[in-house]
């Protein structure tokens, strides 16, 4: 077994969720930040979105035609689910489940209306909002992206303003400034999590009775 896989038996996994409005870089600090704690893993999410170049199902979502998505909506299938810019994105329950058995930590990486939908289930979960530094930041990188158009940009900035004035709906703050520095912020709420003191009851305890 490798390091990064948790023991049989062992406690049940910590749910982060992370979102961040269109363009704010969350998606690359949490590939960054599974790759740099174990036991930490990035949820797939479901799209009815097309794939864009260079992704792959299964990758970096599992692509499924919309009546497929709406089947699963309607067996049940989602945690959460939203449509973002008119397409379909979910987490599928039981792949979450799965992992958070194993005692691996999992990363939701969804937008606000998925992570309201997440709360009004009363699963206990860590929130934590990525913030770009300033507005004129996010324009500048959603226009460093090539492939979107002119008004897909001034739609996501819209949509940006929304999301990011729902922060105080979240547990955590990072603002995403430099990369290196705002996944070292994120792995420490990810280590603090994982300390407190109702989580580490069994070791403190069996650390006790060594007394
Ligand atoms: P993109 O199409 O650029 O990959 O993602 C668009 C938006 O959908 C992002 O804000 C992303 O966080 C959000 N998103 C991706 N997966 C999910 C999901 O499973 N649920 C929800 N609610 N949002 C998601």
């Amino acid at each position: 077994m490798s390091s990064s896989q948790a023991a049989p038996g062992s406690p049940r996994g910590i749910l982060f969720v992370v979102s961040a409005p269109s363009g704010a870089g969350k998606t690359t600090l949490v590939e960054r930040l599974v790759e740099r704690i174990p036991r930490l893993r990035m949820s797939r999410s479901y799209t009815s979105r097309a794939a864009r170049p260079g992704e792959a199902d299964g990758v970096d979502y599992n692509f499924v035609a919309r009546d497929r998505f709406e089947q699963m909506i309607a067996g049940g299938d989602f945690i959460e689910w939203a449509d973002v810019f008119g397409n379909l994105y979910g987490t599928r329950a039981p792949d979450t489940e799965r992992l958070l058995e194993t005692g691996c930590d999992v990363v939701l990486v969804i937008d606000v209306q998925g992570a309201r939908q997440v709360r009004g289930r009363a699963i206990e979960t860590t929130t934590i909002f990525v913030m770009p530094p300033s507005f004129a930041v996010l324009e500048r990188r959603l226009r460093g992206r090539s492939q979107d158009s002119e008004e897909a940009i001034q739609r996501r900035l819209r949509v940006a303003r929304e999301e990011v004035a729902a922060y105080p709906e979240y547990d955590f703050i990072v603002v995403n400034d430099e990369v290196d520095d705002a996944v070292e912020r994120l792995g420490g709420i990810v280590l603090a999590e994982r300390a407190r003191r109702g989580r580490m009851r069994e070791q403190a305890e069996a650390i006790l009775r060594t007394f």
